[in-house]
């Protein structure tokens, strides 16, 4: 499609000579809103807080013009130029080589289009990002909106009274909870607040399994709010929704929408690695708005800004059960991936399986890469044949999780896949080969803190068989040991 302006107004045209594709216009005109006009609430259901393409929405390009020029609907700029650089409005790609053009039939021209954000639909030179501008679709509140009623331990309490704060004062607060604190509970109350005070809210995490396992339980502690779960083939995608879940990358489709944004799981894969998901979760507050970040394992920048004051954060040091995190202890195993090429395993970690297998105490046992994962399989098969492996194209991942709670497996050998959202309530847990690059700090904490999360079992071995000690094994350790030691500072460990 093609614009031009007349008249102080975006309008389409069919002439070649006279129009440009959208992202050639240098500044899109805003109509004055028309209160006489008698605008469509479906269309203001769909477009209210998002940014979305022609494409993904069932209306005709009349229909959407119509109520651009009565001020309802807003044009932006798909692709921006940063001198001759192109940027994506959408996903904030800048990288020349994920920029491609081709021949548009829509524009009758070569016309560039974001290669980076492809399976959000395509978003090329000629195609509008629609929004609205018109008044926000009505909410009915119910007069008592948490119907939640269990109890906060008191490190939950204190960071739950913080995150009621920051939404109420628009501010940015980190909330730093151990594996197993019970961090979804801390954010009941905030939750209420933003809802009572009429502000639109969303949690957001880079994993879809997350929103998967948090709708339900949104869903019963907030029974008469409108719930909106957001992951790719979803289908609340057009519910306009005051409680918002979604995945960071859906959060694309967003713009200026949330009062509230809490992001939980910012240190997971692939938040950490993609700033377009970053640009998203930027893009999706309003101005003026709280955002609430939720780890157990902030990166090292993160930390440092903690420490220094730099960064408002509340932890939460001891879990729920109020026994310390398991400790993780360093085994040296010698060149395990040698002996390994030659069928072999190290005698003390073949010595810490059997252990397990007579007590028939269940374990995870991590390795850094699939082919020596496999090899090692096929070794501890000998001595116990119903031991299994998962990564994370193993199309049986999910059964073989199942089996494993179901106690049909005693040894689970996995990828990193498992490092988090897990939860076996009585295992110990090895990492082999703990000094390789994949297994990071946060990682390491992560996979620990599989270990002891049951209130009937608090306490599990957590073992890291080594070829050399690395930074991370450490900062790991001292990461862990410092939450236990503020744990019996504040008093909320039972010694
Ligand atoms: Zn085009
Ligand atoms: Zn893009």
């Amino acid at each position: 499609m093609r614009f031009t302006i007349k008249n102080g107004i975006l309008i389409l045209s069919n002439t070649l000579e006279d129009s440009l594709p959208i992202a050639k216009i240098p500044t899109i005109p805003q109509p004055q809103i028309n209160p006489n006009f008698a605008y469509n609430r479906e269309l203001q259901q769909l477009l209210t807080g998002k940014q979305l393409l022609l494409d993904d929405i069932p209306f005709t390009l009349d229909e959407i013009q119509t109520h651009y020029q009565n001020g309802y609907v807003t044009y932006r700029q798909p692709i921006v130029y940063k001198g001759k650089q192109p940027i994506c409005a959408r996903c904030g790609n800048k990288e020349p080589q994920w920029f491609a053009t081709f021949p548009c039939s829509r524009c009758e021209e070569t016309c560039l289009y974001c290669r980076h954000c492809l399976m959000m639909g395509r978003i090329s030179a000629c195609t509008p990002l629609l929004g609205w501008n018109g008044p926000v679709p009505d909410t009915i509140y119910p007069t008592k909106i948490l119907e939640w009623e269990g109890t906060l331990s008191e490190g939950q309490t204190v960071a739950s009274n913080q995150v009621v704060e920051a939404i109420h004062g628009n501010q940015e607060h980190l909330i730093w909870a151990v594996c197993g604190a019970g961090k979804t509970e801390v954010l009941f109350a905030g939750i209420e607040a933003a809802l009572t005070a009429k502000k639109r809210i969303c949690i957001a995490t880079p994993r879809t399994d997350v929103v998967l396992e948090l709708t339900p339980r949104l869903k019963a502690a907030f029974p008469n709010i409108t719930v909106a779960s957001l992951y790719g083939g979803s289908e609340d995608r057009h519910l306009f929704a005051p409680l918002t879940i979604a995945t960071t990358h859906q959060l694309l489709r967003f713009y200026q929408a949330f009062d509230t944004i809490i992001l939980d799981e910012v240190d997971a894969f692939p938040y950490t690695v993609e700033e377009s998901l970053q640009h998203a979760a930027t893009q999706a507050r309003k101005t003026t708005s709280a955002m609430i970040y939720l780890t157990a394992t902030p990166n090292q920048k993160w930390q440092s800004e903690c420490r220094a004051g730099k960064r408002a954060y509340t932890t939460i040091p001891a879990r729920f059960h109020r026994h310390p995190l398991p400790v993780p202890e360093f085994v040296w195993c010698g060149n395990w991936q040698k002996r390994l090429q030659k069928n072999k395993l190290p005698q003390n970690v073949i010595d810490w399986i059997q252990k397990r297998l007579r007590a028939d105490k269940q374990a995870l046992l991590f390795f850094p890469h699939i082919p020596l994962m496999e090899k090692a399989l096929t070794i501890l098969r000998r001595i116990a044949p119903n031991i299994e492996a998962v990564h994370a194209e193993d199309p049986d991942r999910k059964i073989k999780v199942q089996k494993m709670r179901a106690k049909e497996i005693p040894l689970l050998l996995t990828t990193t896949i498992l490092e988090r959202g897990v939860t076996f309530p009585n295992i110990d847990v090895a990492v082999i080969g703990a000094e390789d690059t994949i297994f990071t700090e946060s990682a390491l904490v992560q996979i620990a803190g599989r270990a002891g999360r049951s209130k009937d079992y608090p306490d599990g071995v957590v073992t890291f068989f080594h070829y050399g000690k690395t930074d991370q094994m450490i900062k790991a350790r001292r990461q862990i040991v410092s939450m236990n030691r503020e744990g019996v500072r504040r008093g909320l460990l039972d010694l």
